[in-house]
């Protein structure tokens, strides 16, 4: 789909909850760093994965910024 690329914003700190569950029974994901890649550690068990910006954001349900700030709409 030519023109939207960024479904998403990861920045760190942010939580992102996730399709797949981890092994460990956590959906939720910490964003350790937002490059080219996004890396991630795991909420429940700690497991640090890094994912394409493309990978990641089909795996995304959800992102939760670490600090809302600003208007609380959405
Ligand atoms: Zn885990």
């Amino acid at each position: 789909m030519p023109g939207k690329f960024f479904r998403y914003q990861y920045a760190e700190g942010d939580i992102v909850t996730m399709k797949k569950q981890h092994p460990c029974g956590s959906k939720q994901w910490e964003v350790l760093s937002a490059e080219s890649e996004i890396r991630f550690k795991c909420c429940g068990c700690g497991h640090i994965a890094a994912l394409s910006r493309a990978a990641a954001e089909k795996a995304t349900v959800a992102v939760k910024p670490s600090e809302p700030k600003g208007s609380p709409a959405e």
